[in-house]
């Protein structure tokens, strides 16, 4: 036979039955002591009206309570189901609630951000070159484990290049631009403080971002009037720089630019060129001035005050004339002090 617990307060009867985490230590846990002694769902609740106790308390005459059906065999609904009794499977409403009894509490928002790990670790790479045959190599194991038809070529091919370099840009982009390409797929404006929003940027077929650009007309291929934006700080990219540099014989930063914009854009991306090209061991050594060397000291005759062409120094030469078999000698005086020069031939 279960046993129900009836209550006469409606808002403690609810307390009880609903959570009590929201509630000061004080009332919390006696709240928690009664639901561990008792099931929440044998409380009931009885209304101030069909309370009996209430009669005597609000006082009534000996008379009338004899006749009192309510004194005498208690409140109707007590017949019912349990189901059937008043306020039971309600929730608790806030006015209900006596403030002084809730404890505060702050909430914290905490974003919790996924970081996505790449198939090959890309610092310990110093050459694109490297990087992509290596991020090929790991593409196509994974494909020769999924699929029957496995590739056995000993040689990396030019699609299995691209597509590596493909994976890594789209990588790079989803890294520092996701909230960009997640705007843009919901095709709705660019916050004003993305860093690329003056570049007006789109998502392409490849799905790259892609910047839309103001050479539409021009006559240059697909590349050169939509580069793929590519952040500035990123390993990717500085490979990326080092290559297209390599590429066109380690020429300067205006060079070096320009072959970087026929397939990619990078903001503040002369900064990143000129860094590369000061720490570049080629064009460092290329660049270098040439030691100086130290004069020696000037001879005595030289610096002693003398008539001209009283100290001589004497040039010989000696040309050979091979067509007519002639050989000519010319011989020639020079000053120490005025430094002119008189031929004798
Ligand atoms: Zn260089």
């Amino acid at each position: 036979m279960p046993i129900y617990i009836i209550g006469l307060i409606l808002s403690f009867v609810l307390l009880i039955c609903g959570d009590s985490s929201a509630f000061k230590p004080y009332i919390k846990n006696r709240v928690q002591e009664i639901q561990l002694l008792s099931d929440p769902s044998q409380w009931g609740h009885c209304p101030g009206k069909d309370n009996p106790a209430d009669l005597i308390s609000r006082g009534t005459s000996p008379v009338k309570l004899a006749q009192n059906e309510l004194w005498w065999h208690g409140p109707p609904w007590l017949k019912l189901a349990p189901d059937h009794w008043p306020n039971r499977q309600r929730d608790i409403l806030d006015s209900e609630l006596c403030s002084e009894e809730l404890e505060y509490r702050s909430s914290v928002h905490v974003a919790v951000t996924q970081q996505r790990e790449s198939l090959v670790d890309i610092n310990r790479f110093s050459s694109l070159k490297k990087l992509l045959k290596v991020t090929a190599w790991v593409f196509r194991f994974v494909n020769n484990a999924r699929i029957v038809n496995k590739s056995m070529n000993f040689y990396i091919t030019a699609d299995e290049i691209q597509n590596a370099e493909y994976f890594w840009l789209k990588y790079v982009q989803y890294e520092f631009y996701s909230a960009e390409i997640l705007t843009l797929k919901r095709n709705e404006q660019l916050r004003c403080s993305s860093e690329i929003k003056s570049l007006v940027p789109y998502l392409g077929e490849d799905n790259l971002l892609r910047i839309t650009g103001r050479l539409l007309e021009a006559d240059l291929c697909f590349g050169e009037k939509h580069p793929v934006i590519l952040p500035r700080h990123c390993k990717f990219t500085e490979l990326l720089v080092i290559r297209e540099h390599e590429r066109i014989g380690h020429c300067g930063v205006s060079a070096t630019l320009t072959q970087l914009r026929k397939n990619y854009w990078i903001p503040k991306g002369r900064q990143l060129v000129k860094t590369i090209i000061r720490i570049c061991l080629i064009c460092k050594k290329y660049n270098a001035k040439p030691a100086d060397q130290l004069s020696g000291q000037l001879p005595r005759d030289r610096i002693t005050q003398s008539p001209p062409f009283q100290i001589v120094g004497m040039i010989l030469q000696v040309q050979y004339l091979l067509r007519t078999i002639k050989r000519l000698i010319s011989l020639m005086f020079l000053c120490l002090h005025v430094r002119s020069l008189v031929p004798y031939t």
